[in-house]
């Protein structure tokens, strides 16, 4: 996929050649980073594994890490409502994190955290091969882009390929008065993924 926006050279080829469940494998064994020693579980991906749309969320949290479930807890309660905002089928979208692990304290992933996770997250993007890539929140884009993009304003990847970025779930959860934004930014993207 070529990303124009300046996405840093993959080392995942080697996934890739594993497939979806090789990657669980290697996720569910993976020390490469000090995020693994308080982690109860790993937290992978829920949803299709051919979806139109692929949401990036920043880290598994409290809930997710007791489940192993991405966004299972409150902010994943707004996302379940705007994906239902988007009308959005079960079989047409999937989530993943920019790192598998939950940081302590629900702090941020560190730069180093999001660099030695990125070869998981970039092979399941490539295996996912979404049409919409939502990026929700700046750690997201910290992951996956170089460059910053605007909210909301939708960036072509290539042919029929879509980015976009909004606001994290979680960021909704303390200022509702977001969610009508947030709404708006679905709204000026939704043939994104109502075309396809
Ligand atoms: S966050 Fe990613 S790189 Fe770090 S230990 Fe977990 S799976 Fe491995």
């Amino acid at each position: 996929m070529n990303r124009n926006c300046n996405t840093p050279a993959m080392n995942s080829g080697e996934l890739v050649k594993l497939g979806l469940k090789g990657i669980t494998a290697r996720v569910l064994e993976c020390k490469k980073c000090p995020l693994h020693e308080n982690a109860t579980n790993k937290v992978i991906i829920r949803g299709s594994e051919r979806p139109k749309v692929l949401f990036i969320g920043e880290a598994p949290g409290k809930n997710e890490d007791e489940s192993g479930i991405p966004f299972c807890g409150r902010a994943g309660k707004v996302l379940d409502e705007l994906i239902d905002y988007m009308a959005l089928e079960e079989n047409e979208y999937a989530i993943i994190n920019t790192v598998k692990c939950r940081p302590p304290n629900n702090r941020k992933p560190t730069h180093s955290e999001l660099k030695t996770c990125r070869p998981f997250l970039l092979a399941q993007i490539e295996l996912l091969d979404p049409e919409v890539i939502i990026l929700l929140g700046n750690t997201a884009e910290q992951a996956f882009c170089v460059s910053p993009l605007k909210w909301g304003e939708a960036v072509n990847m290539q042919e029929g390929k879509y980015l976009v970025k909004l606001y994290h779930p979680a960021a909704l959860l303390y200022r509702r008065s977001l969610m009508e934004q947030q709404k708006e930014m679905i709204d000026l993207n939704k043939k994104l993924w109502q075309k396809i």
